[in-house]
């Protein structure tokens, strides 16, 4: 979701996928991410639409990512502008989830068969 050309936005797709979203990720990552997210204790973690607008997370060591933390973006995310396009696209501290993401893939597409917009295909 650059600056330049954005596909997603030229598809009528203003960032769809971007809110109301969980993913895992190193801690540092996500603080760089999202500077006003919150961090809360396990039990505190709310469910989509629990709580106020905002990012969430907790601790969440995996084996692949020993300083791992789970994250919820509550509606949209911090990061996304109000055309569709992503403040930190360009930085390298996009989380992973969101690099790899891909445009056209099932998971894109279920979100724009909601927001009734066409099919895209992969790039
Ligand atoms: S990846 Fe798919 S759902 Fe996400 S902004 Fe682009 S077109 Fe929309
Ligand atoms: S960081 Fe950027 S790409 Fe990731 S959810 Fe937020 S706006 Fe979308």
């Amino acid at each position: 979701m650059g600056a330049e050309v954005n596909p997603c936005i030229e598809s009528g797709c203003r960032g769809g996928c971007c809110r109301n979203i969980f993913m895992v990720d190193r801690r540092t990552k996500v603080e760089a991410s999202f500077p006003g997210a919150i961090e809360v204790k396990p039990e505190e973690m709310p469910g989509l639409g629990d709580m106020a607008k905002g990012v969430y997370y907790i601790d969440h060591p995996t084996k692949n990512i020993p300083d791992g933390v789970y994250a919820l973006i509550q509606g949209r995310c911090p990061n996304l502008g109000p055309l569709g396009s992503c403040a930190i696209y360009e930085s390298n501290m996009r989380p992973h989830s969101c690099e790899n993401f891909q445009r056209g893939s099932v998971d894109c597409n279920d979100i724009r068969y909601v927001l009734k917009l066409h099919p895209a295909r992969t790039i």
